[in-house]
């Protein structure tokens, strides 16, 4: 029987507080499927790191923070290392919390990119379900989601088919998107902006290659995001002799969305295989097109030619070619498509789904080849 109303666990990131910056995209993702979540009437307990704050309060979510230190990321690791958990880390004591309350929710959604809560899933005391965030980065992290996929494959899901293509699955993948909530999201019709990139600054996200484009336009380009890596960010910001990057910081949703909007367009230039890409339906949230690399999850977010342009992957006078016909895009189509794909609602539907499927899931069925 399906649960009308679910009480929910909401594991969030142990890379570092909602709010740092350190999570990446997965930081706004928690944020507004909870939202989401609460307009179709679930009930949420939100387990992070502390420090961690979410910008709404409501009657149906409580929030549990844990003290611990951060975890390091897959993303800066090698392919072959271990699994590392610092002392007095955060990660294992977001699950003793869970461990402890677990009984009071019907399912738990894992939004940790590792190692731990996939293999918790394995011992069955309460369902697990994750929303995997990253591609391929490790070793031991590829093979413990094939072994989920093939245990329980209904408890998985991905944010873009290309994603999950870098997995071994048992079926076909669960892919659920992302969702931005639109009210955050101001639409701005002015066509004469600047240009403009956003992201962590850190070597897989290819700031570089926008700097060219802005650097042979003898433009500005600015910048948004936190800064990851700063020995790579002084030296793309060394290597070019003009000022062409304008710095903009790590803002808050309400701030980065009213500065993103006024520009003409945004360049994304993923070195890896971008699990999704936040910043780029942010920007066509505010009317922005997108100018990106095809590689990864902005190939599934960019009709070439809509809403925005798709570049082969490090091909600069390819960008260069997109960002000189940007004017064919009309802004209000970047817009129609977040209200129809990825708006908060329409993204906490398919994860409702995706439980729904896992929960009616008799366990014995699951592990039956
Ligand atoms: N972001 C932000 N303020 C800024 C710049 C970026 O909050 O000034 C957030 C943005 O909203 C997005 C995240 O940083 O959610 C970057 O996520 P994305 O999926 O683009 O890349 P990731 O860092 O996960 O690889």
């Amino acid at each position: 029987m399906i649960n009308k109303q679910l009480k929910l666990i909401l594991v969030s990131t142990p890379i570092g507080y909602l709010g740092s910056g350190k999570g990446g995209g997965v930081e706004l993702t928690i944020v507004s499927l909870i939202k989401g979540l609460i307009y179709l009437g679930h009930e949420i307990i939100l387990i992070a790191p502390k420090g961690s704050k979410l910008p709404f309060e409501s009657e149906l979510l409580e929030i549990r923070l844990i003290d611990g230190i951060d975890q390091p990321s897959w993303q800066h690791l090698k392919k072959k290392d271990p699994v590392l958990i610092p002392f007095n880390g955060v990660l294992p004591k977001l699950w003793e919390e869970v461990i402890n309350i677990a009984n009071e929710s019907d399912a738990v959604i894992n939004f940790a990119y590792d190692w731990l809560p996939l293999w918790l899933t394995k011992i069955q005391l309460i369902k697990i379900f994750h929303l995997i965030s990253m591609g391929d980065e490790s070793l031991i992290m590829k093979d413990i989601i094939s072994e989920i996929s093939h245990l329980f494959p209904f408890q998985l899901a991905f944010h873009t088919k290309s994603q999950s293509k870098d997995y071994s699955l048992k079926t076909d993948p669960i892919i659920v998107g992302n969702g931005f909530d639109m009210e955050n999201y101001l639409f701005n019709e002015n066509v004469n902006g600047p240009l403009g990139w956003a992201g962590r600054i850190a070597p897989e996200k290819g700031l570089e290659d926008a700097v060219k484009v802005a650097n042979y336009l003898g433009e500005k380009l600015l910048v948004w995001g936190f800064i990851e890596d700063k020995k790579y960010a002084f030296e793309i910001e060394n290597s070019f002799t003009k000022e062409i990057i304008e710095w903009r910081g790590f803002l808050p949703t309400d701030k980065f969305q009213e500065q993103l909007g006024r520009c003409r367009a945004l360049i994304n230039t993923p070195k890896w295989n971008e699990a999704y890409g936040n910043v780029i339906v942010e920007a066509m949230a505010c009317g922005v097109p997108v100018i990106a690399y095809d590689l990864g999850g902005p190939g599934e977010l960019i009709e070439d030619g809509v809403n925005g342009f798709l570049v082969k992957p490090n091909d600069i006078e390819g960008l260069i070619k997109a960002t000189k016909s940007i004017s064919e895009i009309k802004r209000q189509n970047c817009r129609n498509w977040v209200e129809k794909k990825a708006s908060n609602k329409v993204f906490a539907e398919r994860v409702e789904n995706w439980l729904n499927k896992g929960l009616n899931k008799k366990i014995s069925e699951d592990i039956q080849d």
